[in-house]
């Protein structure tokens, strides 16, 4: 008899997505005419970068010729492609990489979710809290979460609260936690923390034998100096941290799927007989087992990103979602609410006005400005009084959205 893995049993539905699209279902039954925007949505709506397209149609005509064809190609990626990340996102930046510390993959939400293969059961799991779900998930399914309690919390996970009393800036746990996922800039708050700061975490990861994973997905999205754009940028940080980067969110790949994860050699946890080893090694062996890289294709496609060309485009892109992000900013706060994030990246995490929780906020929004966003409480209980708008829309509905908020929202 074939036994499943009962911790998948343990997970609840899809509640967050699934419960929005039903209360937005039922408003558009009631009400035909209202046209809705969506604010909530984390994909990004602006095509692939002309420079892209270019090198991806290229690569096709390479795999019509047998003298050019590539079939299965390194599973850690392409040279051509670890070549150009290690040169424009980390030397250009001071930090020293080896071609066999890159890893190319199809995501950083596979990535982030199949890192804690490589890691031992009973390691104790840290998240910020609001979180990216992956993290989490991948945790419970894997056997570390232990049990779901009332207020919405796993009971062995350690839950690191950020929320506007705490300025978004998590607090270094007080027991004892073996491995933390860090996401700067952050998703859902759109906030970020000093390089100062980090620094403490990446000291305190040293001095208690602890593993940061540090997604830095958005990091094209960092405007300010004393932000860091790898968490490598702060000294001793790639003896204690993962760092995950993706092509989705800088250059529209969230459809084409392109994305890396570097894990430096220094790097190392242990076996219960405290023998230190490489997780280097074990992710590299991972891969291959399990991975057959990214289609070459599209490792193409994602090097042009680091053209001249590229360079131009993306910046481009990033500075139309930036506009819009700043559009929203400005405008929610001209209502009077409180705004958090949207300054280094494309989300803007609002306080939901008083007397009204997370999901009460969606409503009101939904039937008196026909917007919807995301209720911060989906995001860990720390979300909750909070509420999510995204910067990823079209100008034009994010312009007439904001106009809504401000002529029909009634405060
Ligand atoms: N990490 C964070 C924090 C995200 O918000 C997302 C996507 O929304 C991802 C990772 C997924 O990135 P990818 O498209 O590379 O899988």
């Amino acid at each position: 008899m074939a036994l499943v893995n009962e911790n998948y049993l343990k997970l609840p539905g899809s509640y967050l997505f699934a419960e929005i699209a039903r209360r937005v279902n039922a408003f558009q039954k009631d009400n035909a005419e209202a046209k809705i925007i969506r604010l909530g949505i984390g994909d990004v709506t602006r095509p692939l970068p002309e420079a892209v397209v270019s090198n991806l149609h290229k690569a096709v005509d390479e795999m019509t010729d047998a003298e050019t064809f590539r079939g299965y190609g390194p599973e850690q990626g392409y040279q051509f492609l670890i070549e150009k990340i290690i040169q424009c996102d980390y030397a250009a930046r001071g930090i020293k990489l080896d071609t066999d510390e890159v890893f190319v993959s199809d995501g950083s939400k596979s990535d982030t979710g199949n890192i804690q293969e490589i890691f031992g059961a009973e390691n104790i799991i840290a998240v910020t809290d609001p979180v990216y779900p992956v993290y989490v998930d991948t945790n419970v399914m894997a056997g570390r979460s232990g049990e779901l309690n009332d207020q919405g919390k796993w009971s062995k996970i350690v839950y690191i609260p950020c929320t506007a009393e705490n300025n978004f800036i998590p607090s270094l746990p007080s027991e004892k936690v073996d491995i933390v996922y860090l996401c700067f800039p952050n998703n859902p708050t759109g906030t970020t923390i000093t390089k100062e700061e980090l620094k403490k975490w990446v000291d305190y990861a040293k001095a208690n034998k602890v593993i940061i994973l540090y997604d830095a997905a958005y990091e094209a999205y960092i405007q300010e100096d004393d932000v860091a754009h790898s968490i490598y940028e702060i000294e001793g940080a790639k003896e204690v941290a993962i760092e995950f980067r993706s092509f989705s969110k800088n250059a529209g790949f969230t459809g084409t799927r392109c994305a890396f994860t570097v894990v430096p050699k220094e790097v190392a946890a242990y076996t219960s007989t405290g023998a230190e080893v490489q997780l280097n090694k074990l992710w590299n062996r991972r891969q291959t087992t399990k991975f057959n890289g990214v289609p070459y294709i599209i490792q193409q496609g994602a090097a042009a990103v680091y053209s001249e060309e590229g360079q131009k485009q993306i910046k481009a892109l990033i500075s139309y979602y930036m506009t819009n992000a700043k559009i929203i900013r400005e405008g929610v706060e001209a209502l009077g609410l409180q705004v958090f994030g949207g300054v280094n990246a494309p989300y803007i995490w609002l306080k939901t006005p008083a007397g009204l929780d997370s999901w009460a906020f969606f409503d009101k929004l939904l039937s008196e400005a026909n917007v919807v966003g995301t209720p911060g409480v989906g995001f860990g209980p720390s979300g909750q009084g909070y509420f999510r708008l995204t910067a990823f829309g079209s100008k034009e509905n994010t312009e007439e959205a904001v106009q809504r908020l401000k002529n029909r929202l009634q405060l």
